[in-house]
């Protein structure tokens, strides 16, 4: 297949934006930018468009898709009730990067959900993102646009190298605003739970709606604590290279990563380091990769899928990385990089 690369850095082009829609409408997917990550969208309530989604990106049939929507009365007929603290979140947070976990209606077809009676809705904050879901018919469904088990696209470049010839267009808005998916709050329990961190902190979730609790199995190795979302079972946004994350007082991660970098590189091995850009000059062994600054959080999460692919084109062995527990965005990051890492945390 033959993928058309719509550029729209500098705007939307009323033709290709109409020839995306109907690419949609006729079944078949376009990768698009949001504020978050780049998508992979199809017709959701065209079962068999969503199951293209599935074969594209080597998506486990039991990982349900986002279904992206541009305005709230479109919320409505995909849902069983809209729940007041879901209305209230809406108001609060729409157009944005939080995605609510609702009860389905019947209009959304179960293989969009991974047979679940629940679905997954966000209005995503992109004009590309908003034009691209009423030229499809006002209902995307969208899970990022990588392959399965690789860090989420925060370029089209990204969704290229992935997903070339396998998908009919791939609009290009630039490179994303905050680098990291949504925040995922399910809303069909008595206590709203977060399944997965996003921008959206609990802190900003708890002043509009009250209490909110973290999904207990969202950083859990015992099997009984499961997370409730399916994705976030996966040793998602995996790199080729082996991720140790490094944590403990500034002096001794540096002292501790550029010892450990000297020692693999000593014994062959291409390192790679993760560093904020306080810290980055302190090293002199491996390849040094400043994500963004502690002081401006969101430039860490900007860069980090950017930076843990850049590596696997560099055919990166080993990679040290600093933590980013910033006050905002660190939960989302440090989620993100402690699944990259499959759990291997140094304290130092
Ligand atoms: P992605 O868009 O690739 O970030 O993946 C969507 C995420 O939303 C995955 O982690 C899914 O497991 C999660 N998700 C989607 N629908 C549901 C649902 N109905 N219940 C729980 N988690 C969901
Ligand atoms: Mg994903």
């Amino acid at each position: 297949m033959n993928t058309i690369w719509a550029d729209m850095r500098d705007g939307i082009d009323d033709g290709l934006m109409e020839e995306a829609g109907r690419i949609l409408q006729s079944g078949g997917l376009v990768a698009f930018p949001t504020e978050t990550v780049y998508g992979l969208g199809a017709n959701a309530l065209d079962p068999e468009a969503s199951a293209k989604i599935y074969s594209a990106k080597g998506r486990p049939s039991d990982n349900p898709l986002i279904v992206h929507i541009h305005r709230l009365d479109s919320l409505d007929p995909i849902v069983r009730t809209v729940p007041r603290k879901a209305l209230v979140l809406a108001h609060a947070f729409w157009p944005g990067p939080l995605t609510m976990i609702l009860d389905r209606s019947s209009l959304v077809p179960s293989s969009v959900t991974g047979g679940l009676d629940t679905v997954a809705v966000r209005m995503p904050d992109h004009p590309v993102a908003l034009s691209l879901i009423q030229a499809g018919g006002g209902y995307i469904a969208a899970p990022s646009a990588n392959t399965s088990g690789r860090p989420s696209p925060t370029t089209a470049q990204h969704v290229r190298d992935d997903l070339n010839g396998r998908i009919e267009m791939i609009i290009d808005g630039g490179s994303v605003g905050i680098g990291v998916e949504s925040t995922i709050i399910d809303l069909t329990e008595t206590l709203p739970m977060i399944l997965r961190p996003g921008f959206i902190s609990i802190d900003m979730l708890r002043s509009v709606i009250g209490e909110v609790k973290m999904d207990p199995g969202l950083h859990s190795e015992d099997p009984a604590f499961r997370p409730k979302a399916p994705g976030m079972k996966y040793r998602h946004y995996a790199p080729r290279a082996e991720l140790t994350i490094v944590e403990g007082s500034e002096e001794h991660v540096r002292a501790a990563i550029d010892q450990l970098a000297r020692s693999a590189i000593s014994r062959g091995l291409t390192c790679g380091i993760i560093a904020a850009d306080e810290d980055a000059s302190a090293y002199h062994a491996g390849i040094v990769r400043s994500a963004g600054s502690r002081a401006k959080e969101i430039t860490i999460s900007q860069h980090l899928f950017g930076i843990l692919r850049e590596f696997d084109d560099l055919g990166v062995d080993v990679i040290y990385s600093e933590s980013f527990d910033t006050p905002q965005i660190g939960a989302a990051i440090m989620n993100r990089l402690i699944k990259a890492a499959g759990h291997h945390i140094l304290s130092v």
